[in-house]
């Protein structure tokens, strides 16, 4: 069956004019996707007026965009969308497709996986290509193996031997995009598109407030876990200080570095409904597998041991920090810097190493 299939496909998602960051990235996951399968990274992308951002996907790494450009594509619909992606897809038979793991990618590959019908891998943060031999289902070659935590302390090796396209989606911070490449040449494939009278219409879009706080969009994030509940020598502490102390870091990171600072959190520290943490710790600072992923330019892990499902949210930082009392605790398998320490002591130093006080109390 696989032969029939070609073609690595990558679903382009645009926003206010530009591709978004993340299909950016997803370009790059589709590059070595297809390298290794020795077939084409194929851009899809859907709206109206966009020649010039097929041109864009091309400089970083699409060989060819397949563009369905129509006034009636011109806000995002599911119904629309996935009509036109799913004719495409009947059509012209690609290998594997990629989506970006949040809720436009997940609306669009869930309804064109159920129509095909074909498997969808949500979430990955790894993609491979390898050969799969099972005893019970027989021998596959260059199957898309699609790597993404499970529910326990696991990577999963998720693979789709029969059906076709293998579909995917891809959790943003994943992969890094490939430079732009202005000398790139690919080929601009502009798709009609006739849509039928839908029973719904979009009649607003309304914007959803900016992320608070921003955690993807951090030059810096500093991070705390549950070891801010006990100072070096098992004693409780009010964790409003250790939460002092991030601030006082962020603060001086600002003003003096002028780089952009923001405060994370382990899911087992926001789980514990902490009270003196109350209004400034919540769900929306958690890092990880069911929080954010992030890539920023220094990442400091304060009192975290790194278990899987935090790390697969930080793990492509470009340096790590980490503050742990524990010199076998996993987050130092990935750490560039490790302070073996009490936090209430390193976490201070580091502010003052810098130049700040390193007095927060
Ligand atoms: C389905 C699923 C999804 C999950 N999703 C996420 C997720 O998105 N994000 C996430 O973070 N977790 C997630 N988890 C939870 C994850 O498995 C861990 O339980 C959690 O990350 C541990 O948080 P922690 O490091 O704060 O706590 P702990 O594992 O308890 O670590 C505390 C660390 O602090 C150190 N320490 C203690 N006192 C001090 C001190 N004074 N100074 C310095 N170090 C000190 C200890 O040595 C220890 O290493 C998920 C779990 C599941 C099952």
């Amino acid at each position: 069956m696989s032969g029939e299939y070609s073609g690595v496909w990558v679903y382009l998602q645009q926003s206010k004019g530009d591709l978004l960051p993340a299909s950016l990235e997803l370009l790059a996951a589709g590059r070595g996707v297809a390298d290794k399968l020795g077939q084409q990274n194929v851009g899809v992308l859907l709206g109206n007026n966009l020649e010039p951002l097929a041109r864009k996907a091309i400089e970083h790494g699409a060989d060819a965009v397949l563009l369905v450009d129509s006034p009636a594509l011109e806000t995002y619909f599911n119904l629309a969308y996935v009509d036109a992606i799913y004719a495409l897809v009947k059509e012209r038979k690609p290998y594997v497709f990629l989506f970006t793991s949040n809720e436009v990618g997940k609306d669009v590959a869930g309804r064109v996986a159920y129509r095909v019908p074909t498997g969808l891998a949500t979430d990955n943060v790894q993609l491979a290509v390898e050969d799969y031999n099972n005893p019970a289902l027989g021998q596959f070659k260059d199957l898309l193996i699609q790597v993404r935590p499970d529910f326990g302390t696991r990577l999963a090796r998720i693979y789709t031997p029969k059906h076709r396209p293998q579909m995917a989606t891809v959790r943003a911070g994943s992969f890094s995009p490939l430079p732009a490449d202005p000398k790139r040449k690919g080929k601009v494939e502009k798709i009609r598109f006739e849509a039928p009278a839908y029973p719904a219409k979009v009649t607003e879009v309304a914007e959803l407030p900016p992320q608070v706080p921003d955690l993807a969009g951090a030059d810096v994030v500093i991070s705390l876990g549950l070891g801010i509940l006990k100072d070096g020598s098992g004693l409780p502490r009010d964790p409003r200080e250790a939460y002092g102390h991030a601030q006082e870091l962020k603060k001086l990171l600002e003003e003096r570095y002028h780089m952009k600072a923001e405060i994370g959190a382990t899911r087992a520290l926001i789980y514990a409904e902490i009270k003196e943490l109350e209004g400034v710790i919540g769900k929306s600072n958690q890092v990880g597998q069911t929080g954010s992923t992030v890539k920023p330019k220094v990442y400091i892990a304060v009192g975290i041991s790194g278990a899987l499902q935090h790390r697969v949210g930080m793990r492509n930082s470009s340096k790590i920090v980490a503050i742990n009392l524990d010199p076998k605790a996993p987050i130092f398998k990935i750490a560039h810097y490790p302070i073996v320490g009490d936090l209430y002591e390193e976490l201070p130093k580091l502010t003052k190493a810098l130049g700040g006080a390193g007095s927060a109390s």
